[in-house]
């Protein structure tokens, strides 16, 4: 079977097209750029790369990108106070959390001090529950990136039974809400899960999104089956790879995402947009109440 190549390239640049009018648009209803303040406190080599992606594609878009580095040692109560203070400064539209934390500071310490309309990555628990409840707000880019790009590439998810290898709360139960407001039925796998090819192998589509290198092979998918690859690696090579041992899926599956390439820039580009809906709904709230 030819599998097919699910590039998310096409997509971000129809959705950093359409963000960049959007930040043009609103810089000169709003006087400035729309702002994202991106709080760092790490020293990993994996994340300041993150970083200056994320800087040079809001540059890009027509975004201001303040990044505030608090150091790797911050503790949880300083990470708290920066982003109350950026939650409450007006000229702040979107804040972004930026992983990993510094060692004993766990994410759902400090992330519910992230006010939800600038919690542009969905990060808080707050965002969270919104979005189990099927409410507005934002939800968390990587896990929209899946959805996005299977809808891009025509894939029908109603009714299909979709599994997914991860229940982080930043892809694997953010995904699997979304996946179910899609109308597909989603089973959720994790580490514990007794079998985990039989229950990839009964999927329609697979999102692996484990952080574990060649975790999903063509011997534990369905002909014609859908695959997308969240994963994103090192090798031992120093390469970037995804989760799904792409040379043996490739002529069981009937498609397959990328890695890199697939999810990694629909999920930036979404990220833009969302800090552009943050900055507008931020100038809305603003012509309301005059301020
Ligand atoms: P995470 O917080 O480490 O969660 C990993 C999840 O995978 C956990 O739920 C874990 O189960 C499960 N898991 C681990 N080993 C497993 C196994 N052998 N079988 C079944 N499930 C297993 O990671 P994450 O933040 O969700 O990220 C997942 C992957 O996506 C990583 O590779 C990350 O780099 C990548 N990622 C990519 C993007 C992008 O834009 N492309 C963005 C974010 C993350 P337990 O809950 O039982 O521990």
């Amino acid at each position: 079977m030819d599998t097919a190549t699910l590039t998310g390239k096409d997509l971000a640049a129809s959705l950093n097209a359409e963000t960049t009018a959007r930040a043009k648009a609103l810089t000169e209803q709003a006087g400035r750029a729309p702002r994202l303040a991106l709080v760092v406190a790490n020293d990993d080599p994996a994340s300041a790369w993150y970083v200056n992606s994320l800087e040079k594609s809001a540059a890009n878009r027509g975004i201001d990108c303040e990044i505030i580095d608090l150091g790797a040692d911050a503790t949880a109560e300083a990470l708290r106070t920066e982003l109350s203070v950026r939650s409450a400064d007006p000229d702040t539209d979107a804040i972004m959390l930026q992983t990993p934390l510094p060692a004993g500071v766990a994410l759902d310490e400090v992330s519910p001090a992230i006010a939800a309309p600038k919690d542009v990555d969905g990060v808080s628990p707050l965002s969270l529950g919104l979005l189990t409840a099927g409410s507005p707000g934002f939800a968390p880019a990587t896990a929209e990136a899946v959805v996005e790009l299977l809808k891009h590439h025509e894939i029908v998810l109603e009714g299909r039974h979709v599994a997914v290898v991860g229940r982080s709360n930043v892809v694997g139960k953010p995904l699997a809400h979304l996946l179910l407001a899609e109308n597909a039925t989603v089973t959720v796998c994790h580490s514990r899960t007794a079998d985990l090819p039989a229950v990839t192998s009964a999927a329609d589509v697979v999102v692996a999104a484990a952080g574990r290198i060649g975790l999903v092979t063509g011997a534990n998918v369905r002909s014609g089956a859908v695959v997308i690859d969240v994963g994103t690696n090192e090798s031992a090579e120093g390469k970037i790879v995804g989760d799904v041992d792409a040379e043996s899926v490739r002529g069981t599956a009937a498609a397959l995402s990328p890695v890199p390439g697939g999810v990694g820039p629909v999920t930036t580009a979404l990220l833009m947009r969302h800090v552009v809906m943050a900055a507008e709904q931020a100038q809305r709230m603003r012509g309301l109440t005059g301020a």
